[in-house]
């Protein structure tokens, strides 16, 4: 029978406000307590029946339709812990694998994938090249006598250190045209000449993200995700969906900053009146509830097309940025109205604002998504073209959604 996502997402929302933001600090020292304490967490997830809400039911999963699972992932984004805690971490590499790996990587990953066994790592960014542009990769791998051979190297791959194995973009085909050229190999982490060189902290966090280096790495033939040379046309489909779920869940932080900073203003006085007094917090009110309000109901129309079948290049483009900057701005504003408490760990609002600066250039930087966009729409107008006519793509939707 179909759960209704409201009462799930709200039983979600009172395990995360109950379950982890009190165990949060003690989250972030990645010590041998808070693995522990990480443990009972997801055991609890999985006896509440919110474990791997979006993974298909075949692979272990809970099967939550995918616009069902998109108002989920908004409240999963309210704690940085949530998403290891209630197992959805793992839906982008699990659903890769379920699509792309043969049957061996399969059998070997999927199902611990899911049950929060293992843990995957993606391995595209490099250092010697703007990663922006991944037709400059410089990793190869040769195919000899069924044995792929991968020399390179490749630097913030999220969650190397603790990962089972990591999914590594390479250049495969020499002679091929730039987008045609890269394929995606599975590579385990104990592989010989797998080694992971450096963690690279970022504004002071030890968030997870390595440098590694392949030397030599021999594979079988078979650790090939999909057809040779499909490494973009992979990546794409586990960025779009994906996208959606980054910005839903930037989406739930916002909103917890968006709580914060009104409740402080509740709190405090000065010069005789409280701050929800003052026109110019008020007005960081309105422009937070708007920015919130426009990117949310953004996001949503970007799902339901991806949902209807369309990737939604321009409307996911527009959320990656729209979505980064207003979560940035946010969690500033929100900073702002706790003074110099709110720069401090006694809130979680600095750990989230160092966050949200990474979301403005994680999965692309924000010029290279308004570049995209811009290049789409204008193509549109092209030779007289018919243009991009926002009220078409409306009725477009519409027609798809009433089949
Ligand atoms: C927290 C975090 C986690 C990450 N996790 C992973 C991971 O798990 N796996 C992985 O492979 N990578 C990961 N990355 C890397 C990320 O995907 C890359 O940093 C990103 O794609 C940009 O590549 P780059 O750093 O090489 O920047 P560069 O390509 O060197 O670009 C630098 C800057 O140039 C500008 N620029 C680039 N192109 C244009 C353009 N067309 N027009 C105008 N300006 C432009 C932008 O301002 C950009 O920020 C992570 C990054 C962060 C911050």
């Amino acid at each position: 029978m179909k759960r209704d996502w409201t009462k799930v997402r709200a039983k979600v929302k009172s395990f995360i406000e109950e379950e982890i933001y009190p165990v949060e600090k003690k989250l972030a020292e990645n010590s041998d307590e808070s693995k522990d304490i990480m443990s009972r967490i997801t055991q609890m997830a999985k006896d509440e029946n919110i474990w791997a809400l979006g993974h298909p039911k075949d692979i272990g999963g809970g099967g939550m339709p995918f616009m069902d699972y998109v108002y989920i992932n908004e409240v999963i984004g309210r704690s940085a812990y949530a998403n290891v805690g209630l197992g959805t971490v793992s839906l982008q590499d699990s659903i890769m694998l379920r699509e792309f790996a043969s049957e061996h990587w399969r059998e070997k990953y999927l199902q611990p994938l899911v049950r929060g066994e293992i843990f995957p790592s993606f391995g595209m960014t490099e250092p010697e090249v703007a990663s922006s542009d991944p037709t400059q990769l410089q990793t190869t791998a040769v195919l000899d006598k069924g044995v792929w051979k991968i020399n390179g190297r490749k630097w913030f791959t999220t969650g190397a250190s603790r990962a089972a194995y990591t999914t590594v973009m390479c250049k495969t085909e020499l002679d091929a045209s730039n987008h045609g050229a890269f394929s995606m190999i599975i590579v385990p982490t104990n592989n010989p000449g797998y080694e992971i060189i450096r963690e690279t902290p970022v504004l002071g966090i030890n968030g997870g993200h390595y440098e590694v280096e392949y030397n030599n790495v021999e594979v079988p033939e078979e650790n090939l995700l999909g057809p040779r040379g499909q490494g973009f046309l992979i990546a794409q489909k586990r960025l779009g969906p994906g996208r959606i779920f980054h910005c839903m869940r930037w989406l739930g932080q916002a909103q917890r900053a968006f709580d914060l900073m009104c409740s402080r203003m509740h709190e405090r006085e000065t010069f005789g009146t409280s701050l929800t007094q003052k026109q110019l917090l008020q007005k960081f009110v309105f422009d937070s509830a708007c920015e919130i309000q426009s990117s949310r109901q953004l996001t949503l129309d970007a799902a339901k097309r991806i949902d209807q079948g369309d990737d939604a290049r321009i409307e996911i483009g527009l959320i990656k940025v729209i979505g980064a900057q207003m979560l940035h701005n946010v969690i500033d504003r929100a900073i702002q109205v706790h003074g110099a408490k709110g720069l401090t760990d006694d809130t979680p609002l600095s750990l989230m604002y160092r966050h949200a600066r990474e979301a403005r250039i994680y999965d692309g930087p924000d010029e290279v998504h308004i570049q995209s966009v811009a290049k789409r729409i204008l193509k549109n107008y092209e030779n007289n073209g018919s243009g991009w006519d926002f009220g078409e793509r409306d009725a477009s939707l519409q027609n798809q959604l009433n089949g």
